[in-house]
């Protein structure tokens, strides 16, 4: 992101984000909610600040955090951690990845992810000094191929850097391939790192963390955030799970890169993770709802579609509304039909640009009406 001049490029999402504020397009680019969550966990953090939660929280995270998060590994997956020594509260998911990218590699050490990839991980595994390797996910289904994965796992492989269920392209890993790369891990001796910040935004499908697969624990650090179950995207609550001699190694460098962080929004996401089984899956089930909205607006409007199976986002082919430059196109969108969305080439290394070069990625995380609005005036590019 490093001009030659010195200066910084604007990560995608906010060069997006503020493309839709200067045309007042309808923002489908960055992937946060335009609702607030449940009045409970609101309520709490205001009864924290009031109740003066507002110095340094401790290290790993105030203790009933920690303990909401066993409950809720215990209460969803079966998994059992220990809230004192297996659990470490972070600034984000991405401070997580951060901490334990950093201190898990050396430099050369390499990192495997899937290709697309969310931005903040070729950051950081630059920043760490690490080499980046990639399997593809293809369009349509956007699922790995168990060969390919084979052949990218080898005894350079430090960390497996896993994204389930996947931005950009909404796609959910089968049991199968979450099987086969605990396999991998522990023949070739890698550490999984696995992001899992959409768990409970999934569609029909089952949300199945790595860690609870047979064998998997003690090589696995899970990675997720309140910001997408919660709407508190901009709260930054985050938070590790796994073996303690993983969350030390990551609370070492956690310590260093905020020390702790968010002390009122700690006890509000704790009242967040002990709502109840019908409140997770009615969240779900709104933004199913909200899929649907939007990809039958892009249909409508003649784009074809991957249909995801979680997370904010569909991926759809800007080809057959003739544009084959999705970078062209997304620059164009705000002016044609009022809308921003992201290029899927924001989210891949250059040389394979080519493989996605007609790809877009639209979040439909928005109100009803906003997507509908959206589809409308997508609807004016036919
Ligand atoms: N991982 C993925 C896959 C994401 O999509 C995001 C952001 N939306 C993050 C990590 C960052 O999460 P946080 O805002 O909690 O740092
Ligand atoms: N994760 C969100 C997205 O993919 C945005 C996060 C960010 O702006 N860094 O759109």
């Amino acid at each position: 992101l490093l001009r030659p001049d010195g200066s910084i490029a604007a990560t995608i999402f906010a060069e997006m984000s503020a493309l839709a504020a200067s045309t007042g397009a309808i923002n489908l680019g960055q992937g946060f909610p335009d609702e607030d969550g449940p009045e409970e966990v609101l309520a709490a953090a205001r009864r924290a600040i009031t109740d003066g939660v507002n110095q340094y929280p401790p290290g790993r995270g105030i203790l009933d955090l920690r303990e909401a998060i066993a409950e809720h590994q215990q209460r969803f997956y079966g998994i059992t951690a220990n809230p004192e020594t297996d659990v470490l509260v972070t600034a984000g998911a991405t401070e997580a990845l951060a901490s334990a990218i950093l201190g898990l590699t050396e430099p050369g050490d390499e990192v495997l992810t899937f290709e697309p990839f969310y931005d903040a991980y070729g950051g950081l595994i630059g920043l760490a000094d690490a080499r980046h390797t990639t399997v593809q996910l293809r369009w349509p289904d956007f699922q790995p191929d168990h060969d390919e994965l084979r052949r990218a796992v080898t005894d350079r492989t430090r960390i497996i850097l896993v994204n389930n269920p996947h931005n950009p392209t909404g796609a959910v890993l089968t049991r199968e391939t979450l099987e086969l790369i605990v396999e991998l891990a522990h023949q070739h001796d890698a550490i999984i790192v696995t992001d899992e910040v959409y768990e409970h935004l999934t569609f029909g499908v089952p949300h199945i963390p790595v860690a609870s697969l047979p064998g998997a624990w003690d090589r696995t650090i899970t990675i997720s955030s309140a910001g997408k179950t919660f709407n508190t995207t901009g709260w930054k609550i985050g938070w590790a799970v796994g073996p303690a001699a993983l969350i030390t190694a990551i609370t070492t460098v956690k310590q260093f890169l905020t020390y702790v962080n968010g002390a009122p929004f700690q006890p509000a996401i704790a009242t967040g993770l002990r709502l109840s089984d019908s409140w997770f899956s009615a969240v779900a089930a709104d933004l199913e709802q909200k899929r649907d909205v939007l990809a039958s607006g892009l249909r409508a409007a003649g784009f074809s579609l991957s249909i995801p199976n979680g997370s904010y986002f569909i991926v759809a082919d800007a080809t057959e509304l003739g544009f084959e430059d999705a970078t062209e196109f997304c620059r164009r969108l705000p002016e044609l039909a009022g809308v921003v969305a992201v290029p899927l080439g924001a989210f891949v290394a250059e040389d394979h640009l080519s493989e996605y070069a007609s790809l877009v990625r639209f979040a439909f995380c928005k109100k009803v009406e906003v997507l509908e609005r959206a589809a409308a005036q997508l609807a004016r590019l036919g």
